[in-house]
């Protein structure tokens, strides 16, 4: 048990926040799903629900974890529509759903804008462009591979959660007038995860 230790015993999790290094590395494949990489996922969904502002997806850098996983869970309380993409069909029925070494391998030319947020940038939201269906490829935990296109909120907090694992927040995609607009929420927000940094960085 490598990285567990580090993580408490509780099975909450704390989730670093804007300013903690964590978040601007660039995270490792998963090499071998274990029990290791399976308890991780359960204590990232269950961290992901229990959040104040329920999350939609988590990824395992804002756990600390510098790994290429993301838990997800876009499905609402109605079942996809039939005209919805076929990755919200396949997958929405199967959340939560973790993702262990996902990436994009193509997207729409189209794009739409959404007014995003991430828990490790709590209190702060904003629009981002992005492209509205792109085309995942991923292992599912029991070591399935799938590759298909996804669309609507899956699509976005697909994008959302992957650049995470790249050290990329929604705040860097927003337009220089929208970070203005935000810049002393996210200073303050930086001050703050001072606290969290070993004596050296801080
Ligand atoms: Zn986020």
């Amino acid at each position: 048990m490598g990285f567990l230790n580090r993580l408490g015993r509780s099975r909450l999790l704390r989730i670093c926040t804007y300013g903690e290094p964590v978040l601007r590395d660039k995270a490792s494949p998963v090499r071998e799903i274990n029990d290791e990489i399976r308890e991780l996922a359960e204590r990232m969904i269950t961290t992901m629900y229990e959040n104040e502002t329920r999350g939609i997806g988590l990824a395992a850098p804002q756990v600390g974890v510098g790994l290429r996983l993301v838990t997800i869970d876009t499905s609402g309380d109605e079942p996809p529509p039939p005209d919805a993409s076929p990755g919200e069909l396949l997958l929405e029925p199967r959340m939560p759903l973790t993702l262990v070494n996902p990436e994009i391998t193509a997207a729409s030319s189209a794009t739409s804008v959404f007014n995003e947020g991430c828990l490790s940038i709590p209190e702060v939201a904003g629009d981002v462009v992005r492209p509205v269906s792109v085309r995942l490829k991923t292992q599912l935990l029991d070591g399935e591979t799938i590759e298909i296109d996804c669309g609507g909120l899956l699509g976005r907090c697909l994008q959302h959660e992957i650049d995470h694992l790249d050290g990329i927040l929604f705040v860097d995609r927003m337009t220089p007038e929208d970070r203005t607009e935000i810049a002393g929420e996210l200073r303050d927000l930086e001050r703050k995860a001072k606290k969290h940094l070993p004596r050296g960085r801080r």
